[in-house]
């Protein structure tokens, strides 16, 4: 009797699916053509190419033309924290009136961002979480574009994740409208307006010079 296959890796020459990278967890969702369904656990970035690992629903996979389909609910959280996190960098700079340092980020669960430096006082991160609402209330469009390295170098060099810059020829930023740009290859929303509300948690010392800055968004409590 042999042992029955329960997952695949499965690689597509073209995907929707974007590869976990960067503190953004993968897209989820499902992978289907005439003789096969899969679930998509994870996608991987390897070597340029992305790896889809995935649960055998029906059939087996085989070549050929294939549908995909992203838990897009999913995706879209994932979009509304990633654009919440780099607005957090940006208000957290503005309440302490200097340059801030992210260290890291995840945006599944826990859901955070990691800077260096102590921890900031309750008042700073109630300002913060003030901030970052005001600014979604009203609204800032987030605008995607890449730079040729020589010229990003010197417009990132106050862009809270400097330090972490990938050795490109090019560079993909994220600036919303009116904050510093931030290098990222991750996905965002359009508008700050999609994000709802963001609210600030508890700050967790991670080491003796970082933290971690929990936080959530949620759909924003609307009248209208
Ligand atoms: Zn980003």
């Amino acid at each position: 009797m042999h042992e029955k296959r329960t997952h695949a890796y499965l690689i597509l020459d073209e995907t929707i699916f974007h590869p976990k990278g960067g503190g953004q967890p993968s897209d989820r969702g499902v992978i289907r053509s005439h003789d096969y369904e899969v679930t998509v656990k994870k996608a991987i970035h390897y070597k340029g190419v992305v790896i889809h690992w995935a649960k055998l629903n029906r059939g087996a996979p085989s070549e050929g033309e294939a549908i995909c389909e992203l838990d897009w609910p999913y995706r879209y959280l994932v979009m509304r924290r990633h654009t919440a996190a780099h607005l957090l960098d940006h208000c957290l700079a503005r309440t302490v009136r200097t340059r801030v340092q992210t260290t890291d980020s995840w945006l599944d669960e826990p859901c955070y961002v990691g800077y260096a430096g102590g921890i900031p006082s309750e008042e700073t991160l109630r300002s913060t979480e003030v901030l970052a609402n005001s600014m979604i209330t009203k609204g800032a469009s987030v605008n995607i574009r890449s730079l040729s390295s020589e010229g990003a170098r010197e417009l990132l060099q106050n862009a809270p994740n400097y330090e972490r810059l990938p050795d490109l020829s090019e560079i993909r930023t994220v600036t919303i409208d009116g904050c510093q740009p931030i290098p990222c290859g991750g996905t965002h929303v359009r508008n700050l307006a999609e994000i709802g509300r963001v609210s600030v948690g508890n700050a967790e010392r991670f080491s003796s010079d970082s933290f971690r800055l929990h936080f959530s968004v949620s759909a924003s409590v609307s009248s209208s």
